[in-house]
């Protein structure tokens, strides 16, 4: 077999050639949609920030889309008496408290467990998705295009090298076609390179099993850093966190009042529900209509490389029943491994979802599924699974991964299903629904 590492080297060095048409050309997608970004400008913003820990990027005024900069909006004033209680603390309930304390509110945000973004936004496969993974669903690609310029914008470091990696096609069983694939990525504004370098000859891909292999150009977010920084941005914002604080109670007068477990009064004018597949168990306590849900619990298994292959690209395979691998951010030989079949470990239908005990992993089952197209794939090692849980709703069909958000009453707004990285857009979508209800 071909040395793999000399392997890399030239995939790198290939990468890195092509790093420059790529880049102008991502700026020339970003200008298409109005991105004006002038060269080194990521770069300043983010040394003023990190030069000025005080001043959070969310919401900062006429600076970005969470901005209060608008010329002309609604009449906001008295706001401050406003007070909101978040329901949450994954991904999308912080950047929901955190939009909203920034627009004046005043805002608790409550936490079962010990620490924030550890439910399903600390078990994702990480990918900061730019669209490449969506070619049948042009909205949700546009929603995470949108929402990853949020991220570039005003969390580049969470987003760590490599920035390059490996969508190849499946020559059977594929819902998408080479041609259908290089088609969407040109209407998306999408870079995509056919790697001169062959991956299967150095043993990265079974090519006789793929119809195309593309470089493509995405990256994977750090949970840990974002972890971190939301903390400190909570912090700055004067947002009361409480962990280890389930809502269990809940009653309607004026205002809402909230009673956790651990038996903790709150009273709120607006509650937001953040909480992904508990949804329906926060909708029953306001007795709203609950939403019908395949509900499923996931498998995201970290893995060790084997020593020869310390920097792996990332590689997925579309489109269908298929598997990926991602890099760990800042871990070098260690990767995240998805099977789109196998990684669901359990699926039911309904509205309610209890996860099964014990949890048991499918990693031999996912290997296997690796090893169809990732001929290295038995060589790697587990180390731990990151167990999730998704709720996909059943009146959504295909591909569409969009996030929803919903005001069931007023002052009362789900946030459903979607994307880490789609987080801050989805804030802003709440924030809306708000001004359109209590301001105008
Ligand atoms: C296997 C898998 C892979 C994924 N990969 C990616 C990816 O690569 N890229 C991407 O962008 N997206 C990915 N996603 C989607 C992404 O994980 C989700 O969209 C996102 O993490 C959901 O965030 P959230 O804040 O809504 O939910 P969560 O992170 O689950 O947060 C909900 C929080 O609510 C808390 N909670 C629940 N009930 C209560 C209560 N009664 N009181 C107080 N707190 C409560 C929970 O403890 C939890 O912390 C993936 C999803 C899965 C399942």
């Amino acid at each position: 077999m071909p040395n793999p590492r000399s392997a890399i080297t030239a995939l790198q060095q290939t990468l890195e050639l092509s790093q420059d048409a790529a880049g102008q050309s991502l700026a020339a997608s970003r200008r298409r949609q109005g991105h004006v970004v002038r060269d080194g400008e990521m770069a300043e913003r983010e040394n003023s920030r990190s030069a000025a820990p005080g001043v959070s990027p969310v919401g900062a005024a006429s600076d970005g889309p969470c901005g209060a900069g608008e010329p002309m909006g609604p009449d906001t004033r008295g706001m401050n008496m406003l007070k909101a209680l978040v329901i949450g603390g994954g991904i999308h309930g912080v950047a929901s408290a955190l939009l909203l304390s920034k627009k004046g509110l005043g805002v608790t945000l409550l936490e079962k467990k010990e620490d924030l973004l550890c439910g399903v936004s600390g078990a994702t496969h990480g990918r900061a998705h730019i669209g490449y993974h969506y070619p049948r669903s042009i909205e949700t690609a546009l929603e995470c295009q949108q929402g990853l310029r949020y991220f570039q914008e005003y969390y580049p470091k969470a987003l760590v090298y490599p920035s390059t990696g490996l969508y190849a096609i499946a020559k059977e069983e594929s819902k998408t076609t080479v041609g259908g694939f290089k088609e969407f990525c040109r209407a998306m504004g999408l870079p995509i390179l056919r790697p001169a370098y062959c991956a299967m000859e150095d043993g990265l891909l079974c090519m006789e099993r793929l119809s195309a292999c593309f470089t493509c150009f995405e990256t994977v977010y750090d949970v840990q850093w974002m972890r971190a920084r939301l903390w400190r941005e909570l912090a700055e914002q004067h947002v009361r966190v409480e962990t280890e604080s389930e809502v269990a109670v809940v009653h309607k007068d004026d205002r809402f009042t909230l009673i956790t477990k651990e038996l903790q009064r709150h009273e709120a004018d607006i509650v937001v529900n953040a909480t992904y597949t508990e949804t329906n168990r926060i909708l029953k306590f306001f007795g709203q209509p609950l939403i019908p849900y395949r509900l499923q619990t996931t498998e995201v298994v970290m893995v060790l490389g084997p020593d020869q292959f310390r920097d792996l690209p990332s590689m997925t395979i579309l489109d269908g029943p298929f598997c990926s691998i991602l890099p760990q951010p800042r871990e070098q030989g260690m990767y995240l491994a998805y099977h789109v079949l196998h990684s669901v470990v359990t699926e039911e239908s309904g509205f309610f979802y209890s996860p099964p005990t014990p949890k048991v992993s499918n990693w031999p089952e996912i290997q296997e599924g690796l090893a169809v197209f990732f001929p290295f794939a038995e060589d790697l090692t587990k180390v731990r699974s990151l167990w999730g849980s998704r709720p996909i709703p059943q009146d959504v069909e295909g591909d569409s991964r969009q996030t929803r958000v919903m005001s069931h009453s007023r002052g009362l707004y789900s946030i459903l299903e979607g994307k880490f990285i789609s987080a801050f857009t989805a804030a802003e979508k709440v924030w809306k629904l708000i001004q359109e209800q209590w301001f105008f």
